[in-house]
């Protein structure tokens, strides 16, 4: 079965690891992509309440000559896949495949990744929900003025010990309650 298109012309901008799938140490293989248990189902209830889901991901180890940008997409493309068979389709996927010293405008808490998907979809930034396990999604959704949830998935829960959550509007346990938050908000909005 198809989900719906985004209707509301709200953007869901999501972390990939430690979000939705299980955070893995130098995931460098399609096969270590797992989704985290209910995140399927949380994007297929954002997706039906009419919201666009767009990954953001920064994956310096390409950069780092670590990680082949091929074996890059197959990753993704398992991770895509993973999500069709649970009937979720993602509107985009955008990677910042810099290593830090590099300097450049994409990689998380800088808004490249962002501003990029916003002028690809036609979305305004400021009225996204950005969701995500560290302090550099955190930082990103300040940028842009977006509401910013961080989860206890992945390094969410060390993120916290170290401050991040002082950048996050919510806190929650994983992409299950933050489907709920972020459904929660655009439904009291609906109704005034
Ligand atoms: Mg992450
Ligand atoms: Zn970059």
């Amino acid at each position: 079965m198809e989900t719906l298109a985004p209707m509301t012309g709200r953007f869901v901008l999501l972390d990939r690891d430690g979000t939705i799938n299980q955070e893995v140490d130098h995931l460098d293989h399609p096969d270590q992509v797992a989704l985290i248990p209910g995140a399927a189902a949380a994007l297929r209830d954002l997706r039906s309440a009419g919201l666009g889901l767009i990954v953001l991901t920064n994956q310096a180890n390409v950069g780092r000559g670590l990680l082949p940008p091929d074996r890059l997409e197959e990753i993704n493309d398992r991770l895509a896949a993973l999500l069709s068979d649970e009937d979720v389709r993602l509107d985009g996927l955008y990677v910042c495949p810099h290593a830090p010293e590099e300097a450049c405008e994409c990689r998380k808490p800088r808004p490249g990744l962002a501003v990029r998907a916003a002028a690809d979809h036609g979305f305004l930034p400021y009225e996204a929900f950005v969701v995500g396990d560290h302090a550099a999604d955190m930082g990103l959704g300040r940028g842009i003025g977006a509401v910013t949830i961080l989860v206890r998935t992945g390094h969410g829960e060390d993120e916290l010990a170290t401050g991040a959550g002082a950048q996050a509007d919510h806190v929650v346990a994983d992409l299950s309650e933050a489907a709920g938050v972020i459904l929660d908000i655009v439904l009291s909005e609906a109704r005034r």
